[in-house]
């Protein structure tokens, strides 16, 4: 079984000083119950601030919410892997459903994200998942097929194995409304399948997590699956209480 990993993706939310006092709360009351992973994603903005703020109190690593796929450059407004790395990221999400909604992100860019953050030693969680009108026209698992391998294509089996997968139905973010346990470890069942498809033992070895309105109410049944390795959580992560509930979950 892969080491539970928590996410906490705090989106476009608190500035620097907010970051420093959350980052205070968060080693007051969260306690990383041993062999969890547990990852913070601040804003850009913050991650200097969060990663000064760090006692080391608990192992908490850090992680962006995008990158750019160039090391430098003309590209105003973008940020690339090894100014990731100066600052201690460890981890950046990719793909996340808000950048392909609002950003016109496609598999291709996400793609080239994908393996330029392993160039830098930078570990990807690509986020994927099907809209609501997707999953009333059954095209689900087309859709999250998709995204999985052309998010990975041109990558080989060690590098397949570096990367983490979040299954997040779009329907399902910031809606108070998460997959049932049924729909979550359907998706999970076949990803995991395409993963050792894609990159046979390898394949075995990346972490599948869910993401979408995870609470302390449902993450106790969703965490308990087999085929759920930890959460990628959002509004959720951002109130040290809930944040700390969760990771609760994730290891008993
Ligand atoms: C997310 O932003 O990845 C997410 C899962 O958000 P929420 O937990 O608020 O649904």
């Amino acid at each position: 079984m892969p080491t539970p990993l928590i996410v906490g993706n705090w989106k476009m939310n608190k500035t620097a000083s907010e970051a420093v006092a959350f980052v205070q709360e968060l080693e007051q009351q969260v306690r990383v119950p041993k062999g969890v992973e547990v990852v913070l994603a601040p804003p850009f903005t913050s991650l200097p601030a969060v990663r000064q703020a760090l006692t080391g109190a608990q192992p908490f690593r850090l992680a962006a919410q995008d990158v750019h796929w160039e090391d430098r450059g003309a590209f105003t407004g973008e940020v690339a892997p090894p100014m990731l790395r100066d600052l201690g990221c460890d981890y950046v999400i990719l793909g996340h459903s808000e950048r392909r909604q609002h950003f016109g992100e496609e598999d291709e860019h996400v793609n080239r994200k994908v393996s330029a953050a392993l160039r830098h030693q930078l570990l990807p969680i690509l986020c994927l998942g099907e809209t609501l009108e997707q999953r009333e026209r059954n095209q689900t698992d087309e859709v999250v097929t998709r995204q999985l391998t052309r998010g990975l294509e041109g990558l080989g089996t060690t590098e397949v194995a570096k990367v983490t997968v979040a299954y997040e139905p779009v329907w399902a973010i910031g809606t108070g409304r998460a997959a049932t346990l049924t729909q979550a470890e359907e998706v999970h069942g076949l990803l995991q399948g395409l993963l050792a498809k894609l990159a046979g033992e390898a394949g075995g070895h990346v972490r599948v997590l869910y993401g979408g309105s995870v609470t302390p109410d449902n993450a106790g049944e969703l965490l308990g699956s087999r085929v759920i390795h930890g959460a990628l959580v959002g509004g959720a992560c951002l109130k040290a209480d809930s944040f700390a509930k969760i990771v609760a979950t994730a290891g008993s």
